[in-house]
This record gives C-alpha cells, sequence and structure tokens, in this order.
C-alpha cells in the first residue's frame, strides 16, 4: 500500500503516532536519524545492570496507554511500583517523607504549622486567572510559599529540569490549574474527584517492563503496519501537489518520498530548520523554544555500604538544597533485576535549567560531586562498584515564558499549512504517557483528514490543552 503518512523522528512520540494510525489501517512510515528507533529511550544493560538513558517509568492514568501496552502484548512484562514505598524530598539537609494521605501530612515535619494552616484555608482562596502566570505565582497564590519552596519547586526542578520561577503554570501542570478553574480549589477538586468521582477516573499506575522502556519502544517499531527507516536524516521538506515532499539522506544516498500527511515528531529545532524555507514565521516561533540540559548518572553500590533503607521511590531536591543534584531514583527498589544481588542502582539526575554548566565536567568530577552530596543523605560507604553516564546537551523542552501563547501562534501558523502536524515533547507534555496520548489525537486527526480529503482541520485540535 502507498504511504499516507510520513513521520519524521522515531522517539516515542513519532512511533506512538505511527502505531494509533496502523491501528486505523493507515500506511504509515517513519524516518529516523539514529541507527535505533526509540531517541532519547533506551535502557542498557551492562555488568548485571539494567539502566536507561531517559524515561525510566511511566506514570499513567490514560486508558490509551493501557490500550497501547495491552495491544503490544506488554501486560506480562510490566513491573510495577509499589505504591507503599515512601517518596522522599530533601529538607534542612535530611531525606523527609513526602506525606501522602492528609493525617500523615499534618503530623509531617516537611512544613511548618503556618503553611499546613495556610494548605488548609486553600478552598477559601478566590479564584484567579492563570494566564502567563508562572508555577510559582501559581503554588504562591493557592498554597503558600512555603508550600513551593519545600515541594513544588522540587518536583519541577527534578522531573521537568525546570524553574519553577520560569515554567508556565498552564503548562507544566495542566491538571491542577484545571481543578482550580472546575472547582475553584485544588483541594476541593482533588477531594471531589478522589471521593466523590472515584469510580469514574482512571486510577494512576506506575510502570516500567522487565526489559526496561526499550521494550516499549521496540514493541512499538517492530508492530505490523509500521515501516520504520532507521538511518535516514530528514533534510528538507516542502509543499507539493496537496501533500508533502520530504527529501532525505543516508549512508547509502538521498531519498524522497510524498505524502499526503507529513508529521514532525523531532526536536523543535530541528523542525524550525525543516520548516523555515516553508514558513519563517513559523520556524522562528520553534526556533525559540529552549531545552534544558539533562545529566544522567547511575551508581552501582554494594547494598551493605549503603546504610539508608532505599524504602522509596528516591528523592526530589529543590534549589534552595544547593546540592549538585536535581533528583535520585532507586531503581532496584522499584523495579526488580535492575542490579546484581546484593547491589543497589541509584540513577541520579544533574544539570536542568538550574546548573546546565554540570554537563560540562568529566565524568570523574560529576561523580565526585554526586557522591559528596549522597553520601551524609544515605550514608554510603566506600566507592561504587559501577559507574555509567548519560548526557543529553537537549534533554528536556522548557515550558517558560508566555509557552500557550506560543503554541497558539504556532498553531495559526499551522493552519495555512493542510496536511503538516507537530507531535513532539515540546507540545502538551514532556511524559511518555502524555507522548502515547498526543500520539493517538494526532492520528486520529490525521485519519480523519486523510478520509475527508481535506487536511486542514486538525492543528487546532492538535494544540487544544488537555489535562
Ligand atoms: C533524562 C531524562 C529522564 C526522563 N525521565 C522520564 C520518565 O521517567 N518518565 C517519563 O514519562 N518521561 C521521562 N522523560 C521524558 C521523555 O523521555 C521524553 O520527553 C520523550 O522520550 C521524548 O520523546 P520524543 O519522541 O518527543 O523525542 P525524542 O526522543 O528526542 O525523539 C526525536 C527523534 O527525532 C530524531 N530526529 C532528529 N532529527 C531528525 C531528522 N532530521 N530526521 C529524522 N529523524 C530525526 C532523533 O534521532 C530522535 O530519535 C525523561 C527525559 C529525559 C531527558
Amino acid at each position: 500500500m502507498k504511504t499516507q503518512v510520513l513521520i519524521v523522528g522515531g522517539g516515542i512520540s513519532g512511533l506512538s503516532t505511527a502505531w494509533w494510525l496502523a491501528q486505523k489501517g493507515v500506511a504509515v512510515e517513519v524516518w529516523e536519524a539514529a541507527q535505533r528507533p526509540g531517541g532519547k529511550i533506551r535502557s542498557r544493560r551492562e555488568a548485571g545492570y539494567l539502566t536507561e538513558d531517559a524515561a525510566a517509568l511511566l506514570v499513567n492514568f490514560r486508558p490509551q496507554v493501557d490500550l497501547l501496552v495491552s495491544r503490544l502484548g506488554l501486560d506480562q512484562d510490566k513491573q510495577r511500583r509499589d505504591d507503599s514505598l515512601n517518596r522522599y524530598i530533601i529538607h534542612n539537609n535530611r531525606l523527609t517523607r513526602v506525606p501522602m494521605l492528609m493525617p500523615a501530612l499534618l503530623a509531617s515535619p516537611l512544613w511548618s504549622l503556618p503553611a499546613k494552616l495556610r494548605l488548609m484555608a486553600e478552598p477559601f482562596i478566590p479564584k484567579g486567572s492563570h494566564t502567563g502566570e508562572t508555577v510559582s505565582g501559581f503554588i504562591r497564590r493557592r498554597l503558600g510559599q512555603e508550600i513551593l519552596d519545600t515541594t513544588m519547586d522540587a518536583f519541577i526542578s527534578g522531573t521537568l529540569a525546570s524553574d519553577p520561577d520560569l515554567a508556565e503554570a498552564q503548562s507544566v501542570l495542566p491538571r491542577l490549574t484545571a481543578l482550580e478553574q472546575h472547582y475553584g480549589s485544588l483541594t476541593m477538586g482533588m477531594f471531589i474527584n478522589k471521593v466523590i468521582r472515584r469510580r469514574q477516573t482512571n486510577r494512576a499506575d506506575t510502570f516500567s517492563f522487565s526489559g526496561g522502556m526499550e521494550q516499549l519502544v521496540q514493541a512499538i517499531a517492530s508492530s505490523p503496519g509500521i515501516t520504520i527507516r532507521t538511518g535516514i536524516k530528514a533534510t528538507t521538506i516542502r509543499r507539493q501537489d496537496n501533500g508533502w515532499r520530504a527529501e532525505g539522506t543516508s549512508s547509502s544516498g538521498t531519498t524522497h518520498i510524498q505524502v499526503p500527511q507529513l508529521v514532525l515528531s523531532t526536536p523543535a529545532d530541528i523542525s524550525s530548520q525543516l520548516l523555515e524555507a516553508t514558513d519563517e514565521r513559523l520556524g522562528k516561533l520553534l526556533a525559540d523554544i529552549k531545552y534544558a540540559p539533562v545529566g544522567v548518572l547511575h551508581l552501582g553500590i554494594k547494598s551493605r555500604n549503603i546504610q539508608h533503607k532505599l524504602d522509596g521511590t528516591g528523592f526530589l531536591v529543590a534549589k534552595h538544597n544547593r546540592l549538585a543534584i536535581n533528583g535520585n531514583l532507586w531503581m532496584s527498589t522499584l523495579f526488580p533485576h535492575r542490579a546484581p544481588p546484593e547491589q543497589a542502582l541509584l540513577t541520579c539526575y544533574i544539570g536542568g535549567v538550574q546548573r546546565p554548566e554540570q554537563l560540562q565536567q568529566s565524568d570523574d568530577k560529576l561523580t565526585g560531586m554526586v557522591l559528596d552530596n549522597l553520601r551524609p543523605l544515605m550514608k554510603i560507604k566506600g566507592e561504587p562498584d559501577y559507574v555509567k553516564v548519560e548526557r543529553h546537551y537537549q534533554g528536556l523542552p522548557l515550558y517558560h515564558g508566555q509557552y500557550r501563547a506560543r503554541l497558539a501562534q504556532i498553531s495559526s501558523r499551522l493552519d495555512t499549512m493542510p496536511g503538516l502536524q507537530l507531535n513532539a515533547n515540546y507540545i502538551d507534555g514532556v511524559s511518555v504517557r502524555e507522548r502515547i496520548y498526543q500520539g493517538q489525537r494526532t492520528a486520529q486527526t490525521v485519519a480523519a483528514s486523510l478520509r475527508s480529503g481535506n487536511c486542514d482541520c486538525y492543528q487546532q485540535q492538535m494544540l487544544t490543552p488537555s489535562h
């Protein structure tokens, strides 16, 4: 069957879009510049460890993700996080448990009495406007400065490599900002969703796979109906004959294709380069999207050399702690067979928008810095038996400034270019969950356009915020 859709970029954004299209019987081809599909997601087995270059787990509440995992036949390979594991934050230079239930919250040393009272007053705070509001502004307004400094800062720094003073609340906390809009209060909204509407919500499920996250991308890539062409780098795209023509290079020369529908799932700077000849303004809007560099340092350490019980998922670090790490996942506690027997695998995240210069340091220097932080926190003695460093110089897109306004401008440029879509992690969420979900939405729009022969209806839908 003639290819109907070309997807440029074989990371999870491109692969999931291809998979959803293939489910609809659409002939789809993916061009991936690297020699393997998966993009940033990559699991490596070495010296008895299973490490992740980027995404380590999937935090899911979307039925679309369950459906994809199930149809890929991966249910039996799922490794679930034990929900009873503690979550920690660094507070007063110590690992401090994050309370997950109201009684524990009231007893927690994490927040002072005024902070707890402030939290309880949240339902009485009038609803505000979110337009252009930063995470700091939003959390300070709803929950107070202390909860921002101790907790939300750590979440934004540790999971998004970002800065709450710069990140746009509606872009990075869409579910929380929606709670305020719908219920006038975050705490009331959570209560109503959890207690009153319990049956309607899809429970969050945190998991990886026995082969690591690589198993997911490889399973998608080898699904029937998807043609993956690795080692092909798209070099130019242009509109032609009511569709799009793409050219690419590979080790065996140049190639080209003409398709009715084109999806760009490349990082923003690459999409900018590919599009600037077609639409200079769109190229500029994409070029201005910034990324945080993120480093990942894996440490294999003898369990007996770590005094801490490792009874949690790991910990996050707010910027005021001035540590070298943004977060730490205890992978050997989270999932089985991540480290050899009697060894622990700790995965540390460094760099981010707070400390981009860290990625320039040598592996030895980084390891020393990270160990200096970890030793007093977790009472570690001796040296690690295994060290592995991965550097992503363009790690995560930063949803900074008036980000939704930027996306709206991108959307209006796309309105003039039927048959073209953008689906990548700089739009509507960086997580693997959101990438799979957005893949489905993109595929729906592409399929509808193919059916109607009319391609100019989808961009608005694609950029509509989801919660
Ligand atoms: C360190 C780190 C930890 C993370 N941890 C988690 C986590 O635990 N859970 C979670 O849900 N998410 C996590 N994420 C986020 C998640 O992994 C990413 O947002 C997601 O994998 C990005 O997928 P993507 O397809 O949008 O982009 P990418 O993976 O960057 O894929 C883009 C692809 O485009 C290809 N490409 C580029 N140029 C061209 C060209 N000209 N022609 C053809 N192909 C091209 C690239 O080779 C690449 O394969 C993490 C991210 C990082 C960096």
